[in-house]
């Protein structure tokens, strides 16, 4: 089954849609690369970056003759653009996106589909915190999960179609249904977001003199809940509005858990506490072992070195060191 297309369409160029346009024409996986974004200075930047082949701020537009369709917007702009799009999809075009949430997309994008165009969400479990056409490498895929959840009706040569794509670019495909999807990035991804935006807030709400010893020694755990919580607000707000019910039912599970663990805090009780420590420990091992993740420090991320801190007064903070 052929991974190759005519012509590729994008709507919404930022971290992911740029990603793609990179990997795509890095493998050869396409002819003609259109290009839609909402705001004239996005389209811009990706003619300058050399990203496609047609740009425009007409999403129908864009899609017009093409045989791949992928929406890259946040999810809260897909009913408009599948609504706007509808009229000049072309019979046979396959229609995927790269939505976080699954059950929300097919609801608003699936009504507007046209019979013969052939509808298949998709979500890359690959991203950063970096936002925008410029952000986008075409490594981003690689040895990342990609999930399709194939509509009712849709013809399996093209699932397969869709399924060499992101092979091609570099991932590991698995198909599922969508609410599955939708309770699977809940507490793998959705809920970790959630707790990372409310400890940054936290801190954000301390006074003044706290906030700053947080900040410098921010190594201790915090830095990392900072880069999670630094990821785009827009897309996460959508995030949350969309996949509400699994996200409760995660949070559900999640407080419950989190009492126990205040309980054991609160009562001394070492051995549970240190028996949930060493589990969490072999999952981080099991991620890395699954090629998820590496074991160097920080995410795996190669970084830039840091600025050298202005000397400051040793104060005295009680000993401790970086856990
Ligand atoms: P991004 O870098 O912020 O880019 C979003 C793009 O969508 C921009 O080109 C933006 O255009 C465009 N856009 C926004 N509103 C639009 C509208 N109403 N009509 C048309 N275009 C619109 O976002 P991203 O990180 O690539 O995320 C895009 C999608 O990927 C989201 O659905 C997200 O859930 C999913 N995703 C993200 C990640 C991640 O880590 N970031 C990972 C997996 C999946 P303008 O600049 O012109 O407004």
């Amino acid at each position: 089954m052929s991974a190759h297309f005519k012509k590729l369409a994008l709507i919404g160029i930022g971290l992911i849609g740029s990603s793609i346009a990179l990997a795509a024409r890095r493998q050869g996986l396409v002819e003609v690369i259109s290009i839609a974004t909402r705001r004239q200075e996005t389209l811009d930047e990706a003619r300058e970056l050399n990203l496609g082949d047609i740009y425009t701020l007409d999403a129908a537009e864009a899609v017009r003759g093409a045989d791949l369709v992928i929406l890259c917007a946040p999810v809260g702009a897909y009913a408009a653009l599948a609504e706007a799009i509808a009229p000049a999809l072309e019979p046979g075009a396959i229609v995927s996106d790269v939505g976080s949430v699954k059950e929300h997309v097919v609801k608003v994008v699936g009504p507007h589909v046209p019979a013969g165009v052939h509808f298949i969400p998709g979500h890359p479990i690959a991203g950063t915190e970096h936002s925008g056409p410029s952000a986008g490498f075409a490594e981003l895929f690689a040895g990342r999960w990609c999930v399709l959840t194939p509509t009712a009706g849709v013809p399996q040569a093209a699932t397969d179609r869709l399924v060499g794509f992101w092979q091609a670019m570099g991932s590991m495909v698995e198909c599922m249904d969508a609410a599955h999807h939708d309770m699977v990035l809940a507490i793998t991804s959705h809920i970790p977001h959630l707790i990372a935006y409310n400890i940054v807030g936290t801190v954000a709400d301390l006074e003044a003199d706290t906030k700053s010893e947080v900040i410098k020694f921010s190594a201790s755990g915090f830095r990392d809940f900072t880069r999670i919580a630094a990821s785009d607000p827009v897309m996460w707000r959508d995030v949350f509005l969309t996949n509400r019910d699994a996200v409760l039912e995660m949070l559900g599970r999640f407080n419950e858990d989190l009492s126990r663990l205040q309980r054991a805090v609160r009562t001394g009780d070492g051995p549970a506490l240190e028996a949930l420590f060493t589990r969490t420990r072999a999952i981080r091992r099991s991620i890395i072992n699954a090629g998820q993740e590496t074991a160097a420090a920080d995410f795996g991320r190669p970084h830039e070195q840091p600025p050298t801190p202005e000397p400051t007064p040793v104060r005295d903070h009680g000993g401790g060191d970086d856990a």
